[in-house]
């Protein structure tokens, strides 16, 4: 039984490669030190794949940034503006990522953009209609080598070049990104030869795109494109990903490639198909273990599958990792404090290595303890009082649509609300954090040290949301926030006090070049055992007269932004975070808070990779929002915040959302993002953010003065609020303190407009 993985996470057990780009980058250390880093990593992950008798190991996954830049550089596609001849290859490289390396000019960075529906981030390969390609092998080459030297078969990863074209954009005008494929094609002979002189065998070719719903020409150019490459001196594995084929299997089938790669976790039963048409000289490689979540593989259950599959296939049959395990943590083993039962039903990369090895090692006849122990702690999972708590069960059973309806429809309670909160017209408001100041950090980081006491701890923070609310009333806003000092992070932070949610210590995920999140892993069932904004929010109103904003984190981006369980849908753990919110909500109306935010900054994220899907996912999510929401009583505002700018293809799911006030990013696209808003005739209030809070940049008063004016055109003034497009955490008090003193001073030029134009 072959077994092999199509990649392998780079940021290493101990993010190595992020600390080591760090330095580089910061030139506190040299290239050699980084590359030094970055072999040992490679020279380390390609050893787990021998020690776990994987019969090849994968080769070209690691990357100092991210692969599709590799591809990009291994191509010759550098955009003309990195051109400029005053860096190396090496730094061209960083300044396509991130606009600057140690040697070179800054430059306009590639664009950013997420990898499939995954938190990864690929930059974005710009073609020009005349785009030349120029085969730029070494690098690839020499970790060839390194491999080989270590005297194991290896199986080079590529993308494929119909994923590359439909991963990159237009440099300048809109083309056919098509018309570029036979040059494209003519460089991949080139390359595939060169491998084939090396003496490889297998490449692995990948093309996600295919799970994505592709136009006929695409569709007839993969066939051409496959085709061509036949020739090959080489044998392809042809990976996808992400999702099943589904009309596109019988086409994809056909193609003449040596091996083809489905993803069992995500492809429904299509892999059956496969096992019965794929022509009887190909391979079948079989992802299954899960290379987007962290739990165990049932191995029992898998051995079953494979058995038939097995007897029918023989040494055709492969074993792999459903995709790359790019997206999930590197090591288990290191998790000291993660509960032991808990531990017992994860797996992270290395332990998936070792899955596939005993269920290789079981395939072969050789049942080991590592099976048993597998079938034990699955066991365990099923039965655990952990994972079950029958209240909250019963309580999903007693959901109905009428628990996500408020009592009156948004016209009715905007008018009660406007009679309870007396806000001016064009009200300013901020989205919840405030700088987040070394002193903030370091009470935290003792606090949970166990170095600071508990009561100096509140001590501090309640001194924190005082200045807080006494600079907001200095500059002048209408509606404050507590400030979220007591947050490291929106998600994090509510994990910590749900049960149902662990956290790891070193589960860190490469979300874009070295920068990593620790997603937080959801188990069991959401129980909130206790309040948990409640006192802050009751302190910081207590110390004011001007209403003070509820902060909470919505279900849906408390589900998008962790690991979620695999035994029970997502929009089940998503309706159950969502009552858990609706309590915390329903608590802060009474103890007198008027205005709650319930943040959702990861709704558009969480759509699906096809369309056809987006419907249903729109709907259970909106529905959990408004279960969340909904349990107050008309005259208590529900906000909520989204920062990104895409909306025209969701309005329908954001003004099902119904929430009373909604603010948004807007700045940067100078308001044009209003127009979504106002062709659909959203019926509620919008805050579109009048500056960019990313920029160190002061925003001048007439300059905000004049979008929200463009804004006006669109939205009723009555129905438009004034504040920053997103948190202010990131910033400086000063920086903070002159923008707000700025918009407030806005918001009054655009009160005075409009009673002009009322007396006029
Ligand atoms: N309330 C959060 C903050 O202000 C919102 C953060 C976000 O939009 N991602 O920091
Ligand atoms: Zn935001």
């Amino acid at each position: 039984m072959q077994t092999h993985i199509l990649g392998y996470p780079r940021i290493g057990a101990k993010r190595e490669l992020k600390f080591a780009l760090e330095a580089y980058w910061s030139g506190d250390s040299s290239r050699e030190e980084l590359k030094q880093v970055s072999q040992s990593l490679m020279q380390k992950h390609w050893q787990e794949q021998i020690d776990n008798q994987l019969a090849f190991i994968t080769v070209n996954d690691f990357s100092l940034y991210d692969h599709v830049l590799d591809h990009s550089q291994l191509l010759g596609v550098v955009p003309e503006r990195f051109q400029d001849g005053s860096a190396d290859a090496w730094d061209t490289y960083f300044r396509m990522a991130r606009g600057r390396a140690p040697s070179g000019t800054p430059q306009r960075a590639c664009e950013m953009t997420k990898w499939f529906d995954t938190n990864y981030h690929y930059l974005v390969p710009e073609l020009s209609p005349d785009q030349e390609f120029c085969l730029q092998p070494d690098k690839l080459l020499a970790e060839i080598a390194a491999a080989k030297s270590l005297g194991h078969a290896i199986k080079p990863v590529l993308l494929g070049p119909l994923s590359y074209l439909w991963l990159a954009k237009p440099a300048k005008e809109p083309f056919d990104r098509l018309s570029l494929l036979p040059k494209l094609l003519a460089t991949y002979a080139l390359l595939l030869q060169q491998l084939a002189d090396q003496g490889i065998e297998w490449v692995q070719i990948d093309e996600p795109v295919l799970v994505l719903e592709l136009a006929d020409p695409w569709l007839t150019a993969l066939e051409s494109a496959y085709q061509q490459l036949a020739d090959a001196p080489v044998k392809l594995l042809l990976a996808t990903y992400f999702g099943s084929l589904g009309t596109k299997l019988h086409r994809v089938i056909e193609l003449p490639v040596a091996g083809l790669h489905l993803d069992t976790t995500r492809g429904g039963s299509e892999y059956l198909i496969a096992a019965r048409q794929l022509p009887a000289d190909r391979v079948l490689s079989l992802g299954i273990i899960d290379g987007r979540n962290i739990w165990k593989t049932d191995l029992q259950w898998q051995l079953e599958q494979l058995q038939p599959l097995q007897e029918q296939l023989g040494d055709r049959l492969w074993l792999s990792s459903s995709c790359s395990l790019l997206h999930v943590p590197v090591d288990l083993s290191q998790e000291h404090e993660l509960d032991q039962e808990l531990k017992s039903w994860l797996a992270f990369a290395q332990q998936k290595l070792a899955e596939l090895n005993t269920l290789a090692q079981a395939l072969n006849g050789q049942g080991d303890t590592a099976l048993e122990d597998n079938r034990r702690a699955l066991a365990s999972r099923r039965s655990s009082g952990r994972i079950h708590r029958p209240a909250v069960q019963q309580r999903l059973e007693s959901v109905n649509a009428s628990l996500g309806v408020r009592s009156t429809p948004y016209v009715e309670r905007a008018r009660l609300q406007q009679e309870h909160l007396k806000l001016p017209l064009y009200p300013t408001t901020t989205i919840g954090s405030f700088p987040q100041t070394q002193d903030i950090r370091r009470a935290r980081a003792d606090h949970r040290a166990g170095k600071l006491p508990a009561g100096e701890y509140e001590y501090l923070m309640k001194h924190e949301i005082q200045s807080c609310i006494e600079a907001q009333e200095r500059y002048g806003l209408d509606m404050l926030v507590h400030g979220e000092a007591e947050r490291n992070d929106m998600v994090e932070y509510f994990s910590e006090l749900l049960e149902g949610y662990a956290a790891s210590r070193f589960g860190w995920v490469q979300s874009y070049g070295s920068r990593c999140v620790k997603p937080p892993i959801i188990y069991g069932d959401i129980h909130r055992p206790e309040p948990m904004t409640v006192a802050w929010s009751q302190f910081a109103q207590s110390l004011t007269s001007k209403p003070v904003k509820g902060m909470l984190t919505g279900p849906v981006t408390m589900l998008q932004w962790a690991f979620v369980r695999d035994d029970q849908p997502r929009a089940t753990t998503c309706l159950q975070i969502a009552l858990a919110i609706r309590d915390e909500v329903c608590d802060l109306e009474q103890a007198g808070i008027t205005a709650i935010q319930i943040d959702e900054p990861a709704i558009r994220e969480g759509l699906p990779l096809l369309r056809s899907a987006w419907d249903s996912y729109l709907d259970w999510a909106t529905f959990a929002f408004r279960v969340s929401a909904s349990g107050v009583q008309d005259r208590t505002q529900i906000h909520t915040h989204m920062c990104y700018s895409e909306f025209n293809d969701i309005m329908p799911a954001i003004a099902a959302m119904d929430a009373d006030v909604i603010t948004i990013e807007t700045s940067r696209s100078n308001m044009t993002l209003l127009a979504a808003f106002a062709d659909f005739k959203y019926p509620n209030e919008i805050g579109p953010g009048v500056y960019d809070i990313h920029s160190p940049n002061l925003p001048a008063v007439e300059q905000m003065v004049e979008l929200m004016r463009l804004a006006a055109q669109r939205i009723p003034a009555e129905r438009l609020w004034v504040n920053p497009d997103c948190g202010l955490k990131t910033r400086g008090w000063k920086e903070v303190s002159a923008a707000l003193i700025n918009m407030v001073a806005a918001a009054k030029i655009l009160r005075e407009d409009n009673s002009l134009s009322q007396s006029a």
